[in-house]
């Protein structure tokens, strides 16, 4: 008998009918003798509906009241799963994040799993029943309070029970058929990837590919659990997220596994700021303690007639505001003259663990952006990624052209099943 942990993304439990499909689909892999937890999404757009709906209440919600708001959407879809399943002749309980032991630390909005202590649904599954479980929740002991793991973590919530479950299998069910070359809703050229290196997937998430979470991937790394994210509107094999060091696969890898897309940063510039050492260690410990994530940093030469440079650096348009109002306070103390603030941009990232020992990769990205007439405006790299900032009017294009130079294109069209692309 083997322990399956099924995740289900909200496209795959948009509604009535959906919650019934993937119900027969558990109900299945439960009569096939599998003991089965479901990790599930809130419905649909669910999330993104009641966020909107605390910041028409109010322009900056308290984190407590947000992930208590925010929480009651996977509540919803894991009772109407749970009812579903019952529906169809097979026992199974649901449960929240706190019933189901996913401990977190304290930091409402991006809380950080401590410790999973999954006894009830080790309980559920030695009674027979299949355990549902409310994904990108958790609750603190210290504080008593609910918390949520941040946007995309019922991801992380499926790893997490896996690992402590020991799981054969994590299976991420969504509404593509695995990881794509790109984002398939943005390129339909996209190629599907059969099996694709943690350290890769770690490198395409962080850059955008929604299609997992940079967390999940993480943990499932540190804890050897095996990842198969598929599509639950078929029943085609999906990608298999594997971990080499671990023998699992000894083949040469492709040069490039893949091409994402985020425009969901912005780029702050400091100008004028006085070219002595200790600017920028003030500068960044200001943006830190506004509690930004950082990505690119540019510092420009500066010009020698003035003693003043600019120093520019992207982070999430969420923490934009707030880093803005920290870096205007300390102005006077860092004595920089003015601060811009740009959220028009888009970074595209290439990622492939070949990229290692090719020196010809960034030459052949840049030429074929500037063949598109695509300007660069912000360069960074890892051993195994190249990122560049773009206007973000221009970041489809740029996906596009630098799949094609990569000869990643694919004859057949990717399908879409489900979802709004939110
Ligand atoms: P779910 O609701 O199931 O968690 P998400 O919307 O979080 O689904 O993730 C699936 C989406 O990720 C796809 O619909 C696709 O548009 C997007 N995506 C971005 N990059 C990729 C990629 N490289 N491969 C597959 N999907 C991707
Ligand atoms: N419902 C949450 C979100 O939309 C968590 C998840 O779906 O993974 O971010
Ligand atoms: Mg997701």
């Amino acid at each position: 008998m083997s322990l399956i942990v099924q995740k289900y993304g909200g496209s795959s439990v948009a509604d009535a009918e959906s919650i019934k499909r993937v119900a027969k689909r558990i109900v299945e892999t439960r009569k096939a003798g599998n003991e089965v937890v479901v990790v599930v999404s809130a419905m649909g757009d669910t999330t993104d509906e009641l966020m909107d709906l605390a910041n028409e209440v109010v322009p900056m919600p308290s984190g407590r009241e947000l992930d208590m708001l925010l929480t009651a959407g996977e509540r919803i879809s894991m009772a109407l799963l749970a009812m579903a399943i019952k529906g169809l002749g097979v026992e199974a309980r649901s449960y929240t994040g706190s019933q189901a032991g996913m401990l977190t630390d304290a930091q409402h909005g991006s809380a950080r799993i401590v410790d999973v202590t999954p006894g009830r649904v080790r309980a559920a599954l030695d009674s027979g029943a299949v355990a549902i479980v409310a994904g990108f929740q958790g609750f603190n002991r210290g504080t008593g309070d609910i918390t949520t793991l941040g946007r995309g973590g019922s991801d992380t919530t499926a790893v997490a029970l896996a690992a402590a479950l020991d799981a054969d299998v994590c299976e991420i069910y969504t509404d593509v058929d695995g990881v794509f070359t790109t984002d398939p809703r943005m390129v339909p050229a996209a190629r599907k990837i059969d099996t694709i290196t943690s350290e890769e997937m770690l490198e395409l998430a962080a850059a955008g590919a929604k299609v997992l979470y940079i967390r999940a991937v993480e943990y499932a790394r540190r804890h050897g659990v095996t990842l198969h994210v598929r599509s639950s509107f078929n029943n085609n094999e999906g990608t298999l997220v594997i971990n080499p060091a671990d023998g699992e696969s000894n083949v040469e890898e492709p040069l490039i596994a893949g091409v994402a897309a985020d425009l969901s940063q912005a780029k702050i510039t400091v100008v004028g700021v006085p070219d002595i050492p200790g600017k920028a260690a003030q500068i960044f410990t200001t943006v830190a303690r506004a509690g930004a994530n950082i990505d690119m940093i540019v510092q420009n030469v500066s010009a020698a007639a003035t003693g003043r440079t600019d120093i520019s650096f992207t982070l999430p348009k969420t923490d934009g505001p707030g880093t803005i109002a920290a870096l205007e306070a300390a102005r006077a103390d860092i004595a920089f003259e003015t601060l811009q603030y740009d959220d028009q941009i888009g970074k595209l990232s290439l990622v492939g663990a070949g990229m290692r020992t090719n020196a010809g990769v960034s030459a052949q990205l840049f030429t074929a952006l500037f063949e598109a007439g695509i300007n660069i405006e912000m360069i960074s790299t890892s051993e195994i990624r190249i990122s560049v900032v773009t206007r973000a009017d221009t970041i489809a294009a740029a996906v596009r052209v630098v799949h094609t130079a990569f000869g990643l294109d694919s004859e057949e069209k990717a399908v879409v099943h489900g979802g709004t692309g939110r």
